[in-house]
């Protein structure tokens, strides 16, 4: 494979440091190279230093000068449904009429409507869909996304949502940690505690079997999965080996939080309704938080959680953009850099590394990517700007230059 010299970043924002999630101070520290260069062999970073010195290594690598922009990771948005049919257009109308959601449910609109079209589309009509989305996100400058099932509350339909998962896997070039997560909603005809015996019973271990998913999700909340129901998933899942990940105390303060903790999960998403010792029990289990301010924005409600406080508690912050037609249609990280300055007062360093390294140890792929040093994947975006800080003050419009996956170019479509 060929050899890439990446030469004259204003900034090459390296976020070099401790191998394991940054907390406290430490989240503010992004060891930007100025006038920096990498120089890169067969999909990994084999060199990072100032652009001079790279050239000098150089040899007969093929050049790419940036021309004085920035040079980042590739964001890792740790929290998307990006595999769905159909958009919810009405709904966004419906909502800007002042709806409520139960109004639009309803209606027919809602998460059941996703369900329906997702359920109904082939498995090629469905990979066709999720190509558009994964597009997306190179778009944005994401090379990594967690991605989860739950539009098809079947067993069929939730292999399949896997299935097309796996597909895109495979054929790249976005890569992708898939979710399992059955347990999104109570399917029409069934009561929470059937549904819950078919997810544990049949569906966990076919999916374990077929090795379509590394992490298990629920989602717990009043109206879905109570605490005991998500328990009694979560520990079967870990029991065949899966990972845990948990949408928790969005819309109410369930003790969820508690519950990621008392589980040893990788992750606990969400947290708008959490406290202070929901804040202590992820603290203690060292639990990360991942916040997903698109969703409040999406929503239109002004409730973001406390990343201040996390911060402060010494949690491993993560963003990420809940990428999904109703609460959260944007793919976009540096949106969600903006909503995390603006609206939960991080700093435009905190955001990037909770959007990068942070976001990479929570999907248990810290040792490869987040960040940019010797013997990692060659994952990494330019934008168009000459500080980073730009990334998160100048919102709507996309900056991004050139995206690399394992240093390859990825074609603009
Ligand atoms: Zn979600």
């Amino acid at each position: 494979m060929k050899s890439l010299a990446v030469l004259r970043a204003s900034q090459l924002v390296t976020l070099a440091g401790p191998k394991r999630p940054r907390v406290g101070a430490e989240l503010s520290e992004l060891s930007i190279i100025r006038h920096g260069g990498m120089l890169i062999r067969d999909g990994k970073i084999e060199a990072v230093g100032s652009s001079d010195e790279i050239e000098k290594k150089a040899g007969g690598a093929e050049v790419v000068d940036v021309q004085g922009k920035v040079v980042l990771p590739g964001f890792v948005d740790a929290h998307t449904h990006a595999v769905f049919a159909g958009d919810r257009l009405d709904d966004f109308e419906r909502r800007t009429r002042g709806e409520t959601y139960e109004q639009i449910a309803k209606a027919g609109g809602g998460i059941w409507s996703t369900v329906q079209k997702t359920r109904a589309a082939s498995e090629d009509d469905l990979f066709e869909q999720t190509k558009r989305h994964a597009a997306w996100f190179v778009r944005c400058g994401t090379t990594t996304v967690e991605a989860k099932s739950g539009y098809g509350l079947t067993l069929e339909d939730e292999l399949k949502m896997l299935r097309v998962l796996r597909r895109l896997k495979d054929q790249g070039p976005l890569q992708i940690a898939p979710t399992f997560l059955g347990a999104h909603a109570v399917p029409r005809n069934m009561s929470a505690d059937e549904y819950v015996d078919l997810v544990i019973n049949e569906m966990l271990p076919r999916v374990a079997s077929e090795q379509l998913a590394e992490f298990c999700d629920v989602f717990c909340e009043r109206g879905y999965f109570n605490v005991d129901q998500s328990r009694r998933i979560l520990c079967a899942a870990k029991e065949l080996g899966f990972k845990l990940r948990g949408h928790v105390d969005q819309l109410t303060n369930s003790g969820g939080a508690s519950l990621m903790a008392e589980l040893g999960a990788m992750t606990a998403d969400h947290l708008e309704q959490t406290d202070a010792p929901g804040i202590a029990a992820l603290r203690a289990a060292r639990v990360q938080p991942v916040l997903l301010p698109g969703s409040v924005y999406g929503l239109g409600s002004l409730r973001y959680p406390r990343a201040r406080q996390m911060i402060e508690a010494g949690l491993a912050v993560v963003l990420a953009t809940d990428f999904n037609p109703g609460s959260s249609p944007t793919p976009s990280m540096p949106m969600i850099l903006s909503l995390a300055c603006t609206q939960m007062k991080m700093s435009p360093a905190e955001a990037l590394t909770a959007s990068t390294i942070n976001a990479a140890y929570s999907l248990g792929r810290g040792d490869q990517i987040g960040s940019l040093e010797t013997g990692k994947l060659a994952n990494f975006a330019v934008f168009d700007c000459s500080d980073y800080r730009e990334l998160a003050c100048w919102f709507g419009i996309a900056l991004t230059d050139a995206v690399y996956i394992m240093g390859s170019k990825v074609p603009r479509r």
